[in-house]
């Protein structure tokens, strides 16, 4: 493949990208016009894998740093990141750490000494990474992160991820509509949940939710129980399940046991929204509440199906993937990087170019043609 025909598809599929944005399969968009160009040049090559494989590809090697398997969605971003880099011509070494730092310290020094040039990180603790990241830096070797953005450090030259904000917008726009809470008479209880301190997520997704559903907490329309409603209060270190649990466990025997109904419970995710299923079954009779999450993790599915979970954000990590090795093929040669917010993220040593995906919220009615029809989930795996 020649040198012009990578440049002729690397600026196409920028320029579809501008038009789709994430949710769409730029190759398709850029399908048609590279081809015509490239018939010119050469014949069109046989497969369509080999179509995408950047000339950069061969040898080169990226390392892929995913922060644990204990959670579906880091096995699937792991996994479509994999399958992805390899059918762009790539050699990939993919890590999952245990959410352990040390142990994701180490591998990133390994994918390093082992020659990786290029780095995807999502990190377990955002500002942990420092020694391994200054080792990155040291070796010219660009390093992207993934869906979590990593603090403190002039190492990372790129942050690709879904809306963080608009992960809690979407939620509390849920709990909004599905309470009627411009119109009803209220008032409702609610009870909040967030996530790990150390993601620099949590908070956008906390901040998210809380701006929309702030002015009816003023108004007194929606009433938070336990009187828990700041980020530090409604955390979840690591976003363990057993840890929501236990937490949401307290405030029912604390504050529900009585009687009172909870209305709402906004889980900013699904181990979390789990961690808060599992506190409701064993301790409270009362009416069951709207619950939020994000992930669409299957567990969470099967229980949105069976009236346990009233919505999930689906953030389709096949398309986190895609944008990721499209990234990583136009730092590779040279090229514009496609990002579609210069403002948001600053991880402390100024802002890091991002893209940013846009995430949808599921429910019982769309969850089919979202997660099914797309061929995220077959039928079978959420029985
Ligand atoms: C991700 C969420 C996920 C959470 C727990 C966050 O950084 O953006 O999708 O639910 O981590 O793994």
């Amino acid at each position: 493949m020649s040198k012009k025909f990578l440049g002729i598809l690397l600026a196409t599929a920028m320029v579809a990208t501008t038009l789709v944005g994430c949710g769409a399969k730029t190759e398709e968009a850029a399908a048609p016009a590279a081809t015509e160009e490239a018939a010119e040049e050469e014949a069109a090559p046989a497969a369509e894998e080999e179509a995408a494989a950047p000339v950069e590809a061969n040898g080169t090697k990226v390392g892929v740093s995913m922060p644990t398997k204990d959670l579906q969605r880091w096995n699937q971003d792991g996994s479509n990141m994999e399958s992805e880099l390899k059918a762009a011509g790539y050699e990939v070494d993919l890590q999952f750490a245990s959410n352990d730092v040390q142990t994701q310290v180490s591998q990133i020094e390994n994918m390093i000494a082992s020659g990786a040039n290029v780095l995807v990180i999502a990190a377990i603790e955002g500002s942990s990474l420092g020694e391994a990241l200054d080792m990155a830096k040291e070796a010219g070797i660009p390093v992207i992160a993934y869906d979590r953005l990593l603090m403190n450090s002039d190492a990372v030259s790129y942050y690709a991820t879904f809306d963080n904000y608009m992960v809690g917008t979407k939620q509390g726009e849920y709990v909004v509509k599905a309470l009627d809470l411009d119109n009803a008479e209220g008032p409702f209880n609610i009870e909040f949940t967030a996530g790990d301190p150390g993601d620099n997520n949590a908070g956008y997704f906390f901040n998210g939710a809380f701006d929309v559903l702030k002015p009816y907490i003023e108004s007194g329309k929606l009433n938070v129980v336990s009187g828990q409603k700041t980020f530090d209060e409604a955390a979840t270190p690591t976003w363990a399940t057993e840890t929501a649990q236990s937490r949401a466990e307290n405030i029912l025997s604390s504050y529900y046991a009585d009687g009172t109904n909870v209305d709402v419970w906004l889980c900013s995710n699904d181990s979390t929204a789990l961690g808060v299923e599992n506190a409701l079954a064993a301790n409270y009779n009362g009416t069951y509440p709207i619950i939020t999450g994000q992930d669409c993790d299957i567990e969470n599915v099967k229980n949105m199906i069976a009236g346990k979970q009233s919505m999930s954000i689906f953030k389709d990590t096949r398309t986190l993937a895609s944008q990721v090795v499209k990234m990583v093929g136009q730092i590779l040669s040279g090229s514009e990087v496609d990002v579609n917010d210069t403002t948001t993220y600053d991880n402390g040593t100024g802002v890091i170019p991002s893209y940013l995906c846009e995430p949808v919220f599921a429910d019982v009615n769309n969850y089919k043609e979202l997660l099914i029809d797309s061929g995220y989930y077959t039928e079978d795996q959420l029985q």
